[in-house]
C-alpha cells in the first residue's frame, strides 16, 4: 500500500485533507501515528513558503510522499489582514473563537458587503525531494456575527453569498467541493496521482 503523510497537526485540516484524498488507493498518515512531533515555524512571508517549509520538513523526516497545506482569510477592508498570519492574529495562545471575535471588532465599522477571500497552497513533497505547490482560492464575505457549528478556524463568520449560508452551516462535503482546500487538492490531484504512479517525482 502506498502512503501519504499529512504535514499537519491541525485538526480541522486532517479531517478535511482525509476526505479529499480518501478516494486515492492510499494509506493517509498524520504525524500523530508516525510519533513524529514536529513543530514548524512559519516564518515564510507567503503561503507557498510556509506550506514548503512543512512540507520539507515532514517530509525528509520520514522518507515520506509528503502533502502540506498553508492557508488564511484574506479581508479587503483590511488591505488583505490576517492573510499568511491568519492563525496569529489574536496573539499566540489564542482560540479560533477569539480570533473570530477581533475580526468582526476589526469590521465593526465596516459596512456589508465585507468581501474576503480564504486562499490556500497545498505543498507536495515526493520521496526524492521534489517540491511542487497548488493554490486554491474560495471568495466571500465576513459575516456580521458568527453562524453554524461546522468546519473550523474562520468558518463561522465566512459568509458565500451563492449558497446563503457561512462555510460552518455546510455540510462538510459541500464545504470540500467549493473550498480553497478543496480546490487546492483538485489542482494538486493529477501530479499526486502520478507520484503514486511512479511515473513522476
Ligand atoms: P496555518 O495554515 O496553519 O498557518 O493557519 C491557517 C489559519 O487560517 C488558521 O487560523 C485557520 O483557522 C485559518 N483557516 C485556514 N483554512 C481555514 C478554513 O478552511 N476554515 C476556517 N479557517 C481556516
Amino acid at each position: 500500500m502506498k502512503t501519504i503523510l499529512l504535514a499537519s497537526n491541525n485538526r480541522g485540516k486532517q479531517r478535511e485533507l482525509l476526505a479529499l484524498l480518501g478516494d486515492l488507493e492510499v494509506e493517509i498518515l498524520t504525524p500523530a501515528v508516525l510519533g513524529l512531533a514536529l513543530e514548524v515555524e512559519e516564518t515564510g512571508t507567503t503561503y507557498a513558503e510556509n506550506a514548503v517549509l512543512k512540507a520539507e520538513a515532514f517530509g525528509a523526516a520520514s522518507g515520506l510522499l509528503t502533502v502540506a497545506d498553508d492557508s488564511g482569510l484574506e479581508v479587503d477592508a483590511l488591505d488583505g489582514a490576517p492573510g499568511v498570519y491568519a492563525a496569529r492574529y489574536a496573539g499566540h495562545g489564542a482560540t479560533d473563537a477569539m480570533r473570530r471575535a477581533k475580526l468582526l471588532g476589526a469590521l465593526a465599522e465596516v459596512p456589508t458587503p465585507r468581501t474576503a477571500r480564504f486562499r490556500a497552497v497545498v505543498a507536495v513533497r515526493a520521496p526524492t525531494g521534489a517540491l511542487t505547490t497548488f493554490e486554491g482560492v474560495c471568495e466571500g464575505e465576513i459575516a456580521l456575527e458568527e453562524r453554524g457549528a461546522g468546519g473550523f478556524g474562520y468558518d463561522p463568520v465566512f459568509y458565500i453569498p451563492e449558497r446563503s449560508a457561512t462555510m460552518a452551516e455546510l455540510p462538510e462535503a459541500l464545504k470540500n467541493e467549493i473550498s480553497h482546500r478543496g480546490r487546492a487538492i483538485a489542482a494538486a490531484r493529477p501530479h499526486l496521482e502520478r507520484l503514486l504512479s511512479g511515473s513522476g517525482d
